[in-house]
C-alpha cells in the first residue's frame, strides 16, 4: 500500500473535479485526482452532449417532415438510423476525446485510478493500493440513474441513457420511463426518429415546471404530440421473447399490459455518495443527499470535506458542477479559512421541441401576494408564426416591491436563447421598465418576451423606472 500526502484530494474526474483540480494547482497547493470510471466526464460522455447529438439529428429530421406547412413537400424521407447513431457516436468520441486528452495529460503520480472510500475526515482508501492524507478533500462524484422497481431485478435488460448511445440500431418501439427533462429529450428524440415511443410518468407532470399554466400549456401541446402515459406506475416489468412486458393499472383501475422492444428508465439521478463510507469523515447522510451542505462554500458542515456537481443533489447542471467545482477546489485550498461566493441566477433548459426554460425563482418558490406575472402565449406570436413555431406559453414572475425580474417558466420556441437574457436580467436585478429600455428587433421571438414584459407593467401598475429605493416611484397594489 502506497501513502500520497497532498493540500487536497479531489474524489471525481469529472465536470465538478476537474475545475476543483485547477483552482487547487491556481492556488499553487499538492492535489490528487482519483476517479474510479472511464475519463471524459458524464457531459462529454453520456450526458449533455450525445443527448444534443441525438436531438440535433431527430429535429432535422422533423424539420423536414415540417416543412409541407410551407408548401414543401419532401417525399420519402428516410432516416438511415444506423448512420444517425454512427454520427452520434463519432462526434461524441470527438468530445471525449478532447477531455480524456486533457486529463491523461496531468502528471500521472498525481492521478489514481481507483474507487475512494473514507477512512477519516481527512484520509481515503483508493482500492487496496494507496492510502491519501490530505488537508482536505473535494467529493465530485457526480449521480447516476435511479433505477426503481420494478425494473431493478431486470436490470442488464432495461436501458438508460449511456445505453441509449451505444446503440447500433434504433428499435420499432420504446417505453420511457420518466417525464423529466431527461426522459423527454431522449423520448421525443426517438420518437422524431422514428421510433414509436411510449412516455410513461408515475404522476402527471411533464417537464421541469411547477406553474400550473405552464404545465397546462406543456399537457396540451405535447399531449397532442406524444404518447403520454401519464399518472402511471409500472409495477410489472419481465423480460418476454421480443422485449419487454410492462403491466400497470390504468387511472380507472384497470390492468393494462404491453410488450416494448426496448424500456428506457430515465427516472431521475441520484448523488454518487452512498458507498463511501461518509460516515468515517463525521459526514450525515439523509434525504438521498449530504446534510449541512452549504452551496455557498460547498462545505460540509466545518468539515474539512467540500461537495461539488452532480454528487450534492443541488442542481444536476453542467456549468453548476463547474461552478461548485471550483468553489470547492478554492476553499478546499483555503481551509479552514473558507469564503462564501455569490451563486449566479439558476437556469435550466430542457431541448424538447417547444423547449422549456426554467430561471430564477419557479412559481412555487413564490410568495403569491408580493409577486406580479405577466405572460406571452406564443400561439399567435408573429415571429413564432412566421416560422411555423407558434406553440407555447412563457410566464415571467416580478416582485411588487421593486418591480425586479426573479424568475419565470419557459416554454416556447427558442427559449433557450430569451431564458439566457431573462436569467442574465434576473442576475442584474433589473426592473421590468429597465429591461423594457433594452433594444428589440423586429420581427423576432424576443418581441414575444417584450409582450410578457408588458403584461408584467401593467399588472405591476408601474410608474417611471421603478427602483427598489426610489419610494416615490414604486408601484402601487
Ligand atoms: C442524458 C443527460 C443529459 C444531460 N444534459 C445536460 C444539458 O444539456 N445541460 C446541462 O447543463 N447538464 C446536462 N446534464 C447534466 C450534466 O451532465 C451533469 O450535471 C454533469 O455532467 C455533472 O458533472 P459532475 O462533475 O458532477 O459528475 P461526473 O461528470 O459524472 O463526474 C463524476 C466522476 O466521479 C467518478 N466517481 C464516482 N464515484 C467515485 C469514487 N468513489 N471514487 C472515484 N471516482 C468516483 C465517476 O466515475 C465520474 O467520472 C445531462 C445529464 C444527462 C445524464
Amino acid at each position: 500500500m502506497i501513502t500520497k500526502t497532498v493540500d487536497v484530494a479531489i474524489i471525481g474526474a469529472g465536470s465538478a473535479g476537474l475545475n476543483a483540480r485547477r483552482e487547487v494547482e491556481k492556488a499553487g497547493g499538492s492535489w490528487v485526482l482519483i476517479e474510479s470510471g472511464d475519463y471524459g466526464t458524464t457531459c462529454a460522455r453520456v450526458g449533455c452532449m450525445p443527448s444534443k447529438l441525438l436531438i440535433a439529428a431527430a429535429d432535422a429530421a422533423h424539420q423536414i417532415v415540417e416543412a409541407e406547412i410551407f408548401g414543401i413537400n419532401a417525399k420519402q424521407v428516410t432516416i438511415d438510423d444506423q448512420a444517425v447513431l454512427s454520427r452520434v457516436r463519432n462526434e461524441r468520441k470527438r468530445f471525449v476525446g478532447f477531455v480524456v486528452e486533457d486529463t491523461e495529460a496531468l502528471p500521472k503520480e498525481h492521478r489514481l485510478i481507483g474507487r475512494a472510500r473514507f477512512t477519516g475526515p481527512t484520509t481515503l482508501q483508493v482500492d487496496n493500493h494507496t492510502r491519501v492524507e490530505s488537508n482536505s478533500i473535494v467529493i465530485a462524484t457526480g449521480s447516476s440513474p435511479v433505477i426503481p422497481a420494478p425494473y431493478d431485478k431486470i436490470r442488464e435488460h432495461i436501458l438508460i441513457n449511456d445505453d441509449v448511445f451505444m446503440l447500433e440500431s434504433l428499435p420499432k418501439n420504446i417505453a420511457v420511463i420518466g417525464t423529466g427533462i431527461i426522459g423527454l429529450e431522449l423520448g421525443m428524440a426517438l420518437d422524431r426518429l422514428g421510433v414509436d415511443v411510449a412516455l410513461i410518468g408515475r404522476s402527471n407532470k411533464i417537464g421541469p415546471f411547477t406553474d400550473p399554466a405552464v404545465q397546462w400549456s406543456v399537457a396540451d401541446i405535447l399531449g397532442s404530440r406524444l404518447d403520454f402515459r401519464l399518472s402511471t406506475t409500472v409495477d410489472q416489468a419481465d423480460v418476454v421473447p421480443g422485449g419487454i412486458a410492462l403491466g400497470w393499472n390504468d387511472a380507472n383501475g384497470n390492468r393494462q399490459a404491453q410488450t416494448f422492444e426496448k424500456v428506457l428508465v430515465a427516472a431521475g439521478r441520484r448523488p454518487n455518495i452512498f458507498d463511501m463510507n461518509l460516515e468515517a469523515a463525521g459526514v450525515q447522510l439523509g434525504n438521498g443527499t449530504v446534510l449541512d451542505w452549504n452551496p455557498q462554500t460547498t462545505q460540509i458542515g466545518g468539515l474539512p470535506v467540500f461537495l461539488a456537481g452532480d454528487a450534492s443533489g443541488h442542481r444536476l447542471l453542467l456549468h453548476e458542477a463547474s461552478d461548485e467545482g471550483r468553489i470547492a477546489g478554492s476553499n478546499g485550498m483555503a481551509y479552514p479559512n473558507v469564503l462564501s461566493h455569490v451563486r449566479r441566477t439558476p437556469l435550466a433548459i430542457a431541448f424538447t421541441d417547444p423547449q422549456m426554460a426554467v430561471f430564477g425563482k419557479t412559481y412555487a418558490e413564490l410568495d403569491p401576494t408580493a409577486t406580479a406575472i405577466g405572460e406571452i402565449n406564443y400561439a399567435n406570436q408573429g415571429r413564432a408564426r412566421v416560422m411555423g413555431q407558434n406553440a407555447g406559453l412563457v410566464r415571467l414572475y416580478a416582485d411588487r416591491q421593486c418591480c425586479r425580474l426573479i424568475g419565470g417558466e419557459m416554454f416556447g420556441p427558442r427559449v433557450e436563447h430569451t431564458a439566457h437574457l431573462m436569467a442574465w436580467a434576473t442576475q442584474q436585478q433589473m426592473a421590468i421598465p429597465e429591461i423594457l429600455k433594452m433594444p428589440f428587433y423586429h420581427p423576432v421571438i424576443e418581441e414575444g418576451i417584450r409582450t410578457a414584459l408588458r403584461d408584467l407593467t401593467e399588472k405591476l401598475k408601474v410608474t417611471g423606472d421603478c427602483r427598489c429605493e426610489d419610494l416615490a416611484e414604486a408601484p402601487g397594489t
